[in-house]
């Protein structure tokens, strides 16, 4: 039985993909809209390959996007989100997985006043593997992947709840395409926070 609704923060509680493009303008050469173009339709693996990050280069790149993240200001949550909390909430305990930090994470939570709604914030690195991040995030709450349901906006999180064996959201106001989504197959696919909460009511 699903006891746990865990979110991913970035892309699919919060609307941060305006901010990851500035970053990326002003740390790295040559970036262009295309980019995120490939990014959405194709995922960040396609992305990788057609910009030629070198695998030596990607933690590097990695840590540089996701320590600016930590400190960026200004971070709104999906406003329909807001509302789909509160609803899920009642039924279910809530937890974020995210490679954001804490900090930063409880305090938009904070800011948008649903922090109460949620049971932990586990926050750490996915440059080895979102599944390992899942893994460990179950081992912690003593939760087994029988009862969570993994919500995300990206392709390597379908991926990663497969491989951690857990149920799959995939939604897709992210960073992600619906194509791309519904290529990896996710257990279930949503275009709203609404059809999100009435498929898990
Ligand atoms: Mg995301």
């Amino acid at each position: 039985m699903i006891k746990y609704i865990v979110f991913d923060f970035d892309g699919t509680l919060a609307d941060t993909l305006s901010f990851i493009k500035e970053i990326a303008y002003e740390e790295f050469e040559n970036v262009s809209d295309h980019d995120f173009d490939v990014l959405r339709e194709e995922g960040v693996g396609a992305l990788i390959k057609e910009r030629k990050i070198r695998f030596w280069n990607l933690p590097k790149t990695v840590l540089k996007l996701t320590s600016r993240m930590t400190n960026v200001q200004g971070i709104n949550l999906f406003p329909e989100v807001i509302d789909s909390l509160l609803v899920l909430s009642q039924s279910y305990k809530l937890g974020i997985v995210s490679s954001n930090s804490e900090k930063n994470i409880f305090d938009n939570l904070k800011k948008h006043n649903v922090h109460h709604l949620f049971d932990f914030i586990f926050s750490q690195s996915s440059l080895f593997g979102k599944d390992k991040v899942l893994k460990k995030m179950c081992k912690k709450h003593q939760i087994h992947h029988s009862e969570v349901i993994y919500v995300g906006d990206e392709d390597r999180d379908i991926v990663a709840a497969k491989k951690a064996k857990i149920k799959n959201i995939a939604v897709s106001w992210g960073y992600n395409s619906k194509n791309k989504l519904r290529q990896l197959n996710p257990d279930f696919l949503v275009n709203s926070p609404k059809e999100m909460v009435s498929y898990l009511s």
